[in-house]
């Protein structure tokens, strides 16, 4: 074990911070820069050739060769290319070091290459990207060297945003101003900013590497596409919360001290409900650094693993039958002057202003609920949402008893007169203290819970970025207090008016606040009667972005136009086509090339068997019983991969769109389940040592 260095040394070392910029900068240009960080104010280019060249001394230093704009187009991952910091060699023969405020501020690489759904047709192959100053640039270290990398934002030619940062930074702006309208009528003469406040908690599995590797279902895809279950899975309970083996212990204190030095507040870490699966929590951020953070979050998990001879998957169902993978968004929305507007206080019914935005946001969520279940559908998200496993596909919201009641005593009366207390926990041990309770107990089945002063949005897809989902939350909260402003400020008293916006809201969107199990039948069928959208898979989500409501929603707060938006649909589309093109094709590929021959070779040991034992005039009842058997899966197997064959093949000649991605939802996907059901069969009675690759039993119980 190396030397120990505490948090409090580490964090932030690697990062161009505040302090450093401090240290490093003219104080005039130190002070130029944050007028633009924090104001907005368009960055004068002399202020950035200062900058840059700060950043670039800052970044040799600690042994940085390149710089990159780091972008996130959409296509799922991060992008970057590198570029040394040298000059043209002059004529004896040297280079300098350079990097200059131009390309600090601006980026241009070939787009062509990246998903546009048709905003730029490849002969516009021109994107930008441009600095986003109010995310500070970064030095990562890693076997390939160190690199400078500056978070960007990625757009086109003529500028349409390209990326997930670009909508999210337009969606803080709406929300800043909207809520900054609100609490001028409520009162508020000091907050002069506010924003968005998001802590991202992280599902991962990790997998010993060289049992990954063996695995070509998890190269290509991230999930096992076979695979019996192991006689053993979640059942006893007895992972969550479990202790850390040495192994992932000493692979979790590497990522939290990488994640440190990159500045991210790692916090906590546990085991999860399935065996081999775990989860990283940082402390929550300013939305648009909290969902950088969760990218270098997600590539230091991986690049790490490696290290450890370990293999990190993000995929959200990386293995059928139990439990996968998610992250939960926190969500609140803090002011300049330290004021968490969702914390409700302890007598919440006296709490107006906290009233006025708590049935906002249950009007914003009741209203577009389709567009908060289309911010979490990703490819593996569709084996997670509704399949009774973390949370639900419908959309509602999870109040707690308090703040429920409260709400009721709004709706009968117009009036609440008190607050449900949370008493004191009595133990019954007398060495043990008892303590003051929590008002409401918690509920884990929610998509959408108020946990004590943020909403919890847990669909999110664990490889997904969580700009998808703030951007809807953001703008959907914006259009709540822009439409509660209007009522405010045309009325002549505003008091009276808040009033009636209350209990009109808590009554009109009350459907929406669902406190009971979202796991079970009932709360389906009750959904139904509620007129609840139960959007079950991403094909069928997608839409959502393009009906006539979410085009006047985004375009009335500056968030997406419509282009933006239709190509966002084609993008979802076609990606889903692909990966799901890529799954049976992997499929196809394992169960021909891999397990038929497996299971051949076995077939052949039996019949050999059953032929020597006959001559012996031995009883060949059970050799030639499992013959059978392994024979009948086996042709069933062969049936179900022809047909997975021709679906596949016709599947992949139709056009992009939603025709040929729902044919793959319905069925491809099918006809890749249909091929499952007799491999996994066989897997349980094919010999071990004859098995193509290793098994679930290996891969969550030998790590
Ligand atoms: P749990 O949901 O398990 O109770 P925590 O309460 O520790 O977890 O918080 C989970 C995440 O929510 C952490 O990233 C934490 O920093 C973040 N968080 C806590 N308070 C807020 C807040 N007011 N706004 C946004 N995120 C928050
Ligand atoms: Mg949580």
């Amino acid at each position: 074990m190396s030397e120990y260095v505490s948090a409090a040394e580490l964090f932030g070392e690697n990062v161009f911070n505040d302090k450093v910029m401090q240290e490093k900068l003219p104080k005039k240009v130190y002070k130029e820069l944050h007028k633009t960080i924090d104001d907005g104010k368009e960055l004068d280019p002399m202020i950035a050739e200062v900058v840059a060249g700060a950043m670039k001394e800052w970044a040799i230093e600690k042994g940085a060769t390149h710089y990159t704009h780091w972008f996130q187009p959409l296509t799922g991952f991060t992008a970057e290319k590198h570029d040394a910091f040298i000059t043209a060699p002059s004529k004896d023969g040297s280079v300098q070091m350079e990097f200059s405020g131009k390309e600090l501020i601006k980026g241009e690489p070939d787009a062509s290459s990246f998903p546009s759904g048709g905003l730029r047709a490849t002969f516009e192959a021109r994107g930008y990207t441009a600095w986003d100053c109010t995310s500070p640039a970064f030095v990562r270290q890693d076997e390939g060297g160190a690199i400078l990398c500056i978070p960007t934002a990625f757009c086109s030619y003529t500028g349409e945003a390209l990326d997930q940062k670009t909508p999210l930074l337009r969606s803080m702006e709406a929300i800043q101003t909207q809520t900054l309208r609100l609490l001028r009528l409520m009162g508020n003469t000091t907050s002069k900013k506010v924003k968005p406040s998001v802590g991202v908690e992280q599902e991962y599995f990790i997998v010993d590497r060289e049992k990954y590797l063996k695995r070509k279902d998890l190269i290509f895809t991230g999930r096992t596409l076979f695979g019996a279950m192991p006689p053993k899975g979640q059942e006893l309970d007895d992972h969550y919360f479990g202790v850390i083996r040495p192994r992932i212990a000493s692979f979790m204190r590497d990522v939290n001290e990488e994640l440190w030095k990159l500045g991210v507040s790692a916090k906590t870490q546990h085991n999860e409900v399935a065996p081999a699966q775990h989860e990283l929590a940082p402390i929550y951020a300013e939305c648009n650094v909290a969902a950088d953070h969760n990218q270098i979050i997600m590539e230091t998990l991986k690049r790490v693993a490696e290290a450890h001879g370990l293999q990190c998957l993000l995929h959200e169902k990386p293995f059928a039958g139990v439990n996968g993978s998610g992250k939960h968004n926190n969500w609140s929305l803090t002011t300049d002057d330290g004021i968490n507007l969702l914390d409700p206080g302890k007598t919440p019914h006296e709490n107006i202003q906290f009233l006025l935005i708590l049935t906002c946001i249950l009007r914003a969520v009741d209203r577009h609920a389709d567009l908060l279940r289309e911010s979490a559908a990703d490819v593996g998200n569709d084996h997670r949402l509704g399949a009774n496993e973390a949370p639900p596909a419908i959309i509602s919201v999870f109040l707690g008893e308090q703040l429920e009641d409260v709400l009721a005593q709004l709706i009968s009366t117009g009036e609440a007169t008190h607050s449900i207390k949370g008493g004191t926990l009595h133990t019954g041990v007398k060495t043990l203290p008892d303590f003051a309770k929590d008002a409401t107990d918690r509920n884990r089945t929610s998509p959408f819970a108020f946990t004590g002063n943020k909403f919890e949005f847990r669909m999110v897809g664990s490889r997904d970025s969580v700009a998808e989902c703030n951007v809807v939350i953001n703008t959907i909260v914006a259009e709540a207090f822009s439409d509660a402003c209007d009522v405010l400020e045309a009325a002549d008293d505003v008091q009276m008016a808040v009033h009636d916006l209350i209990k009109q809201y808590a009554s009109e969107h009350h459907r929406i606040v669902f406190n009971g199990n979202g796991y079970s039948q009932e709360w389906v069928e009750e959904a139904e009667r509620r007129g609840l959208p139960n959007i079950k898979s991403m094909v069928e989500a997608i839409p959502a972005l393009v009906t006539d409501k979410a085009i006047a929603l985004f375009g009335k707060f500056g968030v997406f136009t419509e282009a933006e938006l239709r190509s966002r649909v084609e993008i979802q589309y076609e990606g889903y086509a692909k990966a799901l093109n890529i799954e049976a094709r992997a499929m196809i590929d394992i169960a021909s090339k891999h397990i038929i021959p497996a299971v051949l070779r076995f077939n052949r040991n039996l019949s050999d068997t059953v032929n020597t034992m006959k001559e012996a005039g031995v009883e060949v009842h059970v050799p030639l019983e499992m013959l059978r058997q392994s024979s009948r899966l086996l042709a069933a197997a062969k049936t179900s991969l022809t047909k997975l064959e021709e679906v596949t093949d016709k599947a992949a000649k139709m056009q992009p769109g939603q025709e040929q991605a729902t044919y793959y939802y319905e069925v491809v996907s099918k006809a890749m389940e249909e091929l499952r059901v007799p491999v996994d069969q066989l897997e349980m009675i094919v010999d071990k040592e004859e098995w193509p690759m290793p098994s679930y039993g290996d891969l969550l119980f030998e790590v």
